[in-house]
This record gives structure tokens, C-alpha cells and sequence, in this order.
């Protein structure tokens, strides 16, 4: 199995635990959007029985690449695609609708998450029938674990100040989250060409961040930010710039080096920065939802 972002790597090793041989393809770190896909890749690409991709065309280059290099009776699957309709695209700030490509990140919202996790057990199974009944353990037990995360969040929410549950994010991934959570995503930095924002649009977020009283604004590992750090410096608002998307927290071996870990993570410091509580997160367990020990591998 080849996978692309590590957030899906994460959830797709939920599911197939020890059973299966598994490679995520987007090194931790990298603009996932704008990854580019070495030749090598190309290899592994055509040995794969079956390519997950979050898809809604976050991935074009590898998605490419694996049309042209996979072997006959392999599969492509596209979980973003499986998981909403069109009609529940979301287009926002650094993904306008003129453009005609919806926010792609829907794996913050885990209940869209476990809709992925869903969809890879089926590709598992009919791949691999012999392992169905361990891939459909796992899911159930991947499922319980993201109703416990689901509800710790709306708990650890609701302690937000309700005048407070706004983003204001330098990169754009938090549309489909903050639909599910009742907060408001007043704003993103980048732009939709990933190039940094014009001082014009800088103005504006400064206003827009004062107006509103955002007590934090948010940047993540992967783009660090001047921009927001100066949104941040003249609006008053605190400047936090370790929000992650695709970037997991930790190392391979760590148990929040997940998805899990990652939403985690996020809630925890999104949270207090907005002046909560959360303490509800407590005692969630991000590691493996399987016994043993996988042999995913997450390129760094
Ligand atoms: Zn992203």
C-alpha cells in the first residue's frame, strides 16, 4: 500500500496494523499542496496493490504519477472524494470557489476522518479478504477511540469563551473542523497560490483581528510565518505558530506521531490559547488501536 500525507498514512496503519506493507509518500515538514514527487517514487508506485490519496486535488502530481506507473488491477483510492459529495465542498479563504478546488482538509474533522478509516477497511478487505475480520476489528475499534476524541472536543470547546471560538490560521485547514465544533474560521493568511499575502491583505487581517478581539492566532510547523507574527505584533493578539495539518507531532514510534496525536495536540493548544479549558483532552490514548507493532513507514 502506498499512501500520500501522513495524517492518512496514520489512519490507514489504524486500520491495517500488522497486515499490511505500508509507505506514506509526503515527507513530514513539506507543502503537501505543492509536493512534487520524486521519480522514485515511481517505483514504488507500480508495485502497489492500493494508492490512498486524500484527493478533492490536494495530491495532482502523485495522483498522476500513480495513473501512469500502477500495475493492472491495482486501486487508486480517493477518500476525500468518497467521503462528501459536492455539494458539501467547502470553498473559503485560501481556497476560492472561483478556482473550482474545495478545501481539501477534511481529516480535522474526525468524524470525516473516520469516514476515511471506513473506506480503507473496505479497499483492505476486498484487496485482502483473508484479513477482513481484522481489518473490521480494527475499524471498530479506531471508531470508539474517535467518538471518545469527538466528544473530549465539544467538552474542551465549550470551555472556549464563546466570543472566542474563531481561527484566524496562516494556512487554510480548518473549514470542515470548525463546522463540526460551532467555532468560526474568521480568516487565513495564505493565499491560494501559497505565496505570502500582499500588505494590503496583511492590513486587513490586522483590522479584522482587532476588530474581532482574537485573544490567538495560529501558524503552523510547516509555514512558519513573519506575516502573522506582524499580524499578531500590531493587532495585540498572541502569536501561535504550532498548529499542525499534515505534520505529525513526535517521531515514527511515538504515540502521538498519529492522526490521533495530532488532533490532540491541536485541540490542546488551540484550546488554552483561546482561553479554555483543555483538561477534558486528558487521558486520550493517540497510539495504535491494534496490538503489535506495524511497519508503516513515514518519511521525515
Ligand atoms: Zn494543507
Amino acid at each position: 500500500m502506498v499512501t500520500t500525507v501522513s495524517p492518512i498514512t496514520s489512519i490507514v496503519e489504524n486500520i491495517g496494523g500488522t497486515r499490511i506493507d505500508l509507505e506514506g509518500v509526503v515527507p513530514e515538514g513539506v507543502n503537501s499542496h505543492t509536493f512534487e514527487p520524486a521519480p522514485s517514487v515511481a517505483t514504488l508506485l507500480s508495485r502497489a496493490d492500493l494508492v490512498v490519496l486524500n484527493g478533492l486535488f490536494l495530491e495532482e502530481p502523485t495522483l498522476e504519477m500513480a495513473r501512469a506507473n500502477m500495475k493492472s488491477g491495482a486501486v487508486i483510492l480517493s477518500l476525500g472524494d468518497g467521503t462528501i459529495s459536492r455539494e458539501d465542498w467547502m470553498f473559503d479563504f485560501s481556497f476560492p470557489e472561483s478556482d473550482g478546488h474545495p478545501n481539501p482538509h477534511l481529516w480535522p474533522d474526525p468524524i470525516l476522518a473516520l469516514k476515511y478509516a471506513e473506506l480503507v477497511k473496505d479497499a483492505l478487505s476486498s484487496a485482502d479478504p483473508e484479513n477482513a475480520e481484522y481489518y473490521g476489528e480494527n475499524l471498530d475499534k479506531f471508531g470508539q477511540r474517535i467518538q471518545e476524541l469527538d466528544e473530549k472536543i465539544r467538552i474542551a470547546v465549550s470551555t472556549v469563551p464563546p466570543e472566542n471560538r474563531k481561527l484566524l490560521t496562516y494556512h487554510d485547514s480548518w473549514a470542515y473542523f470548525a463546522k463540526r465544533y460551532g467555532m468560526e474560521v474568521v480568516g487565513a493568511a495564505q493565499p491560494s497560490d501559497f505565496a505570502e499575502p500582499s500588505s494590503r491583505e496583511v492590513a486587513r487581517l490586522i483590522d479584522q483581528v482587532r476588530e474581532a478581539r482574537i485573544p490567538a492566532i495560529f501558524g503552523s510547523e510547516v509555514f512558519p510565518s513573519d506575516v502573522l507574527e506582524t499580524i499578531a505584533n500590531e493587532s495585540g493578539a498572541e502569536y501561535v505558530d504550532q498548529l499542525r495539518d499534515d505534520d505529525l507531532p513526535g517521531g515514527p514510534g511515538d504515540p502521538r506521531h498519529s492522526y490521533l496525536g495530532l488532533m490532540l495536540q491541536n485541540l490542546e493548544i488551540m484550546v488554552s490559547s483561546l482561553g479554555g479549558d483543555a483538561s477534558a483532552l486528558e487521558g486520550f490514548d493517540p497510539g495504535p488501536v491494534f496490538e503489535g507493532t506495524s511497519e508503516a513507514e513515514y518519511p521525515q
